[in-house]
């Protein structure tokens, strides 16, 4: 069977990690090409062709594509999708947006955020917040999956697919780009970082959220808050670790002043490692927690990051 993969790419670079890693779930159901849609995406494309099981790059590069909207970009995989059974990406902000649209102008249901493949029919997702996992069997002549990328390992590289150019689509001309607001970070990217600290309401303050940063910083690791921390403007949206923010698998996560709520537990609970500080003993995270401690943040963070 052949599948379609939409490669992750952001302003013309390749989100590695997030496509390698989707690589591998696609290999579970046929050969895969890979396609790069953008407004400049040769060097993109050049590097995705070395992700070792691929068999071939598709290049779409056209202004059109340039930010990724559902309306033009949904178009062209549904027409190169006739030639696929599955048509495939990472379950990130862009891929959610276009492929369910890819699905409906294909008449074909979407199969989200699956993290097992059983067959070429048959897929695993989560549901209820992660608490319980449905396995669904689809009829439909073509599969159309996003796939969580925290519960597959990246593909390896020193791969050398052919790579191709395709025409552009028709273009819907329903939507147009205006602006891009970007936060910059030279920290780790938060679902690809092997460490992630984050903190929740218990920090009190935007200014002390700067304890929580100092502690990432010492462990190289990205920064999350809960929703809670969000909300409260203590650390940025896209900061955002559960249900409705990122999904993380990390190494090692550490929960600061989180108590456990099950929309948090959804994005990270898959921790290899999972610490927890809080001062409240009861707190639910002390249910998933690898290692606990009982204490005030506020004196239990510095130390932490002076013994380190
Ligand atoms: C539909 C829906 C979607 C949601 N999606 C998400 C999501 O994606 N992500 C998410 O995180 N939440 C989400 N939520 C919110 C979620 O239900 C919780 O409200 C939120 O996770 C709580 O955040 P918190 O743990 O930081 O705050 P709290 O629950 O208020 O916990 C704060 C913790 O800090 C501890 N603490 C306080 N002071 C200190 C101190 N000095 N030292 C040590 N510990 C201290 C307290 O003991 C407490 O356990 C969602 C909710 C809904 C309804």
């Amino acid at each position: 069977m052949a599948v379609l993969l939409l490669a992750e790419i952001n302003d013309g670079v390749l989100a590695m990690d997030a496509t390698a890693k989707t690589v591998t779930a696609a290999q579970k159901l046929g050969e895969v090409t890979l396609l790069c849609a953008g407004a400049k995406v040769a060097d993109a494309a050049a590097e995705a062709a070395g992700i070792a099981g691929v068999a071939k790059v598709l290049v779409a590069e056209d202004a059109l594509y340039g930010h990724r909207l559902a309306e033009p970009v949904s178009s062209l995989l549904a027409k190169l999708g006739a030639d696929y059974d599955h048509i495939v990406a990472p379950a990130t902000t862009d891929a959610k947006n276009i492929l369910p649209r890819v699905a409906a102008l294909l008449d074909v249901m979407i199969l989200s955020d699956v993290t097992g493949v059983v067959d070429g029919d048959t897929f695993e997702r989560p549901i209820y917040a992660g608490n319980a996992i449905q396995t669904v069997k689809s009829l439909d002549p073509k599969k159309v999956i996003t796939f969580r990328t925290s519960t597959f390992d990246a593909a390896g590289t020193g791969g050398s697919a052919p790579v191709e150019s395709v025409e552009s689509a028709e273009d819907p001309a329903l939507s147009e780009w205006v602006e891009d607001k970007v936060a910059t970070s030279d920290r780790p990217e938060l679902t690809s970082a092997g460490v992630v600290v984050s903190g929740g309401r218990g920090v009190g303050s935007q200014e002390d959220f700067a304890l929580i940063e100092k502690l990432a910083d010492k462990l190289g690791a990205a920064v999350g808050a809960s929703r809670a921390a969000v909300d409260s403007g203590f650390a940025p949206n896209d900061w955002q670790v559960g249900q409705t923010g990122k999904v993380v698998a990390p190494e090692l996560y550490v929960a600061v002043g989180i108590s456990g709520a099950i929309q948090h537990l959804a994005g990270m609970k898959d921790s290899k490692v999972i610490v927890a500080i809080n001062k409240d003993e009861e707190a639910p995270i002390f249910q998933v927690a690898d290692f606990g401690l009982v204490a005030d943040l506020f004196e239990a963070v510095p130390e932490l990051i002076e013994k380190l």
